[in-house]
């Protein structure tokens, strides 16, 4: 295979092992097979972390931040560590890309200049903060003075999911570590070999080993030890609402730990007939498109103004014709396979029931076969309502459902989720119309004649509703690995007035 055809998914290297203390461990129980999303062909073992892992990687980031003054040395050290992770995170640019490509559903035209860039610059964000969030100084008698002191956790968890492992582990770590704390990250268990790399590359930078410890292992046994373990102090996940619940309620039982959740969606797509329906329909396609929609913030409900639906829908049959499924190695592939063939069951199953209720498949509805891997075509349903189980349901697939409305006030009304709120796209010229309805949908998240993040890391994602606790990214992200100390010092008799 040729570099111009892609890469040879047999010839990349990758430790299999959990990463403890800045060294790649294995464990002699039980191991998880883990297969090639693109085909489905089991590739590596991974080691089963138990309760007994978690504790070991819990107190190797103890005596880190004990014996290495990571969270205690100059923050502008910190920085620089960080800065030149990126920089590594760079230079292992193509590396890492295929590595992502072999193990996820990230193709590798995307993973090496969309995934690792972005990852490499969203450390660099967050290493800028790591001397900005020192705490305040209180407005108090001036006998007296009143700080509020920033402080690190110390130990923190994460739990990670599979649809972009590299950006979801340093959404994690970057924050956490720019505060001074140390992480204990699981990565799903269909994606984890990418993350042990990252973490690696953060300490051939200088950050200390131990700083950044990778425990493998499934969800109700590994991710369920760290969300108990005494020594972690924060918890942060991003997951399924599901899950999302088990974690706060392992968290709530074992010592009242805070949790950051960044759970699920079905966000909408707001279209006023008066909106550019070309950049609607890009927008709108494009969300779809974006690693086959399983992603937290896909716009998978279109809610249209009755006399643009036709001349939308003719827009999104031809946009939409533009993916090319294929192998995560193959240069020419733009879009992903579904993770995995239980994720396949259940949009099968979201689906079958949608027509059982009386939707209809206007576009797509079947998987795409020829490559062993789960594929599924681009699908749009129509003659859906509220009580649909593909309107309901986080399906995380490219399936769009299409509910049309006639006046704002019905717009904005079908566009309220009663569960989710993450994200919202609104397409309008009227200004005054997407500042209605930017203060009355009720998300996280709202792009107006846009969809989706860009590189403005400094902009907080996280949902309302049963979408999560708390903000990834941002100033907030880093926030959120803070505790804060009240201090009030007596420094003597009143001060005489000046
Ligand atoms: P999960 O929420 O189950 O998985 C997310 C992470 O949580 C994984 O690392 C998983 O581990 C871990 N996990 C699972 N169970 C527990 C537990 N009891 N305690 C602690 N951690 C746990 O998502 P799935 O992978 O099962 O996907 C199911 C659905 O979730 C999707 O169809 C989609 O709707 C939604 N989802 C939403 C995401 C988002 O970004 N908001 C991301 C992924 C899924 P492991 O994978 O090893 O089991």
């Amino acid at each position: 295979m040729t570099q111009a055809d892609g890469f040879d998914p047999d010839s990349v290297p990758f430790e299999r092992g959990h990463y403890i203390g800045g060294k790649v461990v294995d464990d002699a129980g039980e191991h998880l097979t883990v297969a090639r999303p693109s085909d489905l062909i089991p590739y590596a073992d991974l080691p089963q972390g138990t309760a007994d892992t978690v504790d070991r990687a819990v107190a190797s980031a103890r005596h880190a931040l004990d014996s290495s003054g990571w969270g205690r040395q100059a923050p502008r050290e910190r920085a620089r560590a960080m800065r030149r992770w990126a920089d590594l995170i760079e230079k292992h640019q193509e590396e890492l890309g295929k590595l992502e490509a072999l193990g996820s559903t990230r193709p590798i035209s995307q993973a090496v200049g969309g995934d690792v860039a972005s990852v490499a610059e969203g450390i660099r964000f967050f290493s800028e903060w790591a001397d900005k969030l020192g705490g305040d100084v209180a407005a108090t008698r001036s006998n007296d003075l009143g700080m509020i002191l920033s402080e690190p956790y110390g130990v923190v968890g994460a739990i990670t999911p599979w649809n972009f492992p590299l950006s979801m582990a340093s959404w994690k770590a970057g924050p956490a570590l720019a505060a001074g704390n140390a992480i204990v990250l699981k990565p799903s268990e269909l994606t984890p070999f990418s993350t042990v790399r990252l973490a690696q590359l953060a300490v051939e930078a200088g950050i200390p080993a131990g700083i950044f410890n990778v425990v493998h292992g499934s969800g109700p046994v590994t991710g369920e030890a760290i969300s108990r373990h005494p020594g972690i102090a924060k918890v942060s996940f991003t997951g399924s609402t599901r899950t999302g619940v088990a974690v706060m309620k392992a968290a709530a039982e074992s010592g009242v730990k805070p949790v950051t959740l960044e759970l699920g969606g079905k966000s909408p797509q707001l279209v006023f007939a008066d909106a550019d329906l070309e950049r609607a329909a890009d927008c709108i396609a494009g969300s779809m498109l974006a690693n086959a929609g399983q992603a937290c913030v896909a716009g998978s409900r279109l809610i249209v103004e009755r006399s643009a639906e036709e001349p939308l829908v003719r827009l999104l049959r031809q946009k939409l014709a533009g993916a090319a499924a294929g192998h995560t190695w193959k240069a020419s592939t733009n879009y992903a396979p579904i993770i995995s063939e239980t994720q396949a069951r259940r949009i099968d199953r979201i689906l079958r029931d949608s027509l059982a209720q009386g939707a209809e498949c206007i576009i797509g509805g079947q998987r795409i076969d020829g490559y062993g891997g789960a594929y599924y075509q681009p699908t749009l349903l129509t003659n859906v309502d509220a009580a649909t189980a593909a309107v309901r349901e986080e399906i995380f697939g490219p399936v769009l459902t299409i509910q049309a409305f006639d006046t704002e006030e019905e717009g904005l009304a079908l566009a309220d989720h009663p569960e989710y709120g993450l994200a919202a796209g609104v397409y309008t010229r009227d200004l005054g119309r997407a500042m209605r309805a930017m203060r009355a949908i009720q998300a996280g998240t709202v792009w107006i004649n846009r969809y989706s993040r860009t590189l403005d890391f400094i902009l907080p994602t996280g949902g309302y509703k049963s979408s999560g606790i708390g903000k990834d990214l941002g100033r907030q992200a880093v926030e959120q690995n803070l505790r804060h100390k009240t201090v009030l010092l007596n420094i003597g008799a009143d001060m005489p007035a000046r």
